[in-house]
């Protein structure tokens, strides 16, 4: 009899709750789903669970996956009337990203400028430009070989293009010759050596060996590989009726240092500025570079060798060094007779481009 009345009471009270329980379900399947849609759109399930309560889940859900939104969202900073320039905006994982990215929104900074901006430059840098609003920056770092240590030198120096402004600083246009060099150790087929880049006073070329006597008077000494290709390209031009031998090869610190002082005892520094280097500062330490002269003619511009070596040498690894049309680039003065060996290559891509070696290594090598 008990058993039964309880039953009776309690039918309505179970239907309630299956009532109940329908209708959680009922009202939970929208944002369940919702959450689950944002989820496996990519966002994290904090942020897609902020996103809708927030009200922007069909806002969000038709456009692609921003890291930089799911990163940010809700932090503090965040700035809601900022979402589309924010999912723009490439995500990097960096020191006050959401700060920075607002203070370079603030400053007016474009969204493809923050991009490059991220991608090309430190943190430290990026604190300067969110201190001010460079409006040229863009141009800046449009420019491949942009380098932020050096961008005060691009402003004290520019000269009306971006362009070079930026190359003829990272050459190091802007200092005076010698003027506190970078050191080069290394030894590589590449590698620069100028006014700019100094070697050590005991720095010695790999792979020293004797140039072929048939193509140098006395013993004049290279690296093999450029040793190699100076022979091949002397036979080449024999095949053409054209006689060329080495004048000068490896020249170690101390025998640069005693030319050096030779030339300034007879024609004075300023003979020196234009034609030889300090010691450290010249490319024959190298053992790549090949002073080259005409068995026909005495003075080597006049030669057809001369005419020859020009149109060809960089099919054997060589480029003529210093043209006169590049005097203010390498701060050497015309020297029809010097070459460096850089590689096949190289030399090719240089001779296309018309570029001097400084001016290559800048565009091409010096990362
Ligand atoms: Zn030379």
């Amino acid at each position: 009899m008990n058993k039964k009345k309880e039953l009776r009471l309690r039918l309505p009270f179970r239907i309630l709750i299956v009532f109940l329980g329908v209708l959680v379900v009922v009202t939970s399947y929208y944002p369940i789903r919702s959450i689950y849609k944002l989820h496996n759109h990519k966002y994290s399930l904090d942020t897609s669970i902020d996103m809708y309560k927030d009200g922007i889940y069909s806002y969000v859900i038709d456009k692609e996956y921003s890291e930089t939104l799911d990163k940010i969202y809700g932090e503090e900073g965040y700035n809601p009337d900022r979402i589309d320039d924010y999912m723009s905006i490439k995500y990097y994982d960096r020191d006050n990203f959401l700060n920075n990215i607002n203070k370079l929104l603030d400053l007016g900074y474009k969204i493809d400028e923050i991009n490059n901006i991220y991608a090309k430059t430190s943190d430290k840098f990026i604190e300067k430009l969110t201190s001010k609003y460079i409006y040229d920056i863009g141009k800046y770092l449009a420019i491949d070989y942009f380098k932020e240590e050096n961008y005060d030198r691009y402003i004290e120096y520019f000269n009306g293009s971006y362009q070079k402004t930026v190359l003829h600083v990272n050459i190091g246009l802007d200092k005076d010759y010698y003027q506190d060099p970078n050191n080069v150790d290394k030894f590589s087929i590449t590698m620069l050596v100028n006014k700019y880049n100094k070697l050590d006073k005991d720095f010695v070329p790999d792979d020293l060996v004797l140039i072929d006597s048939n193509y140098s008077d006395e013993e004049i000494y290279l690296n093999k590989q450029a040793a190699d290709a100076f022979l091949e390209m002397c036979v080449a031009a024999e095949k053409e009726g054209l006689h060329m031998k080495a004048n000068s090869g490896y020249r170690d610190y101390d025998t640069q240092e005693k030319l050096y002082n030779y030339y300034l005892k007879l024609y004075g520094k300023s003979y020196n500025d234009k034609f030889v280097t300090l010691p450290g500062f010249s490319e024959h330490q190298t053992g790549l570079g090949v002073d080259i002269k005409s068995t026909s003619s005495k003075v080597f511009k006049n030669s057809k060798e001369y005419k020859w070596v020009l149109k060809n040498s960089y099919k054997y690894g060589f480029i003529h060094r210093f043209p006169e049309s590049k005097v203010n680039i390498t701060g050497i003065h015309s020297e029809s007779w010097h070459f460096r060996y850089v590689g096949v290559e190289t030399a090719t891509k240089v001779y296309q481009q018309g570029l001097s070696y400084e001016e290559y290594y800048a565009m091409y090598l010096d990362k």
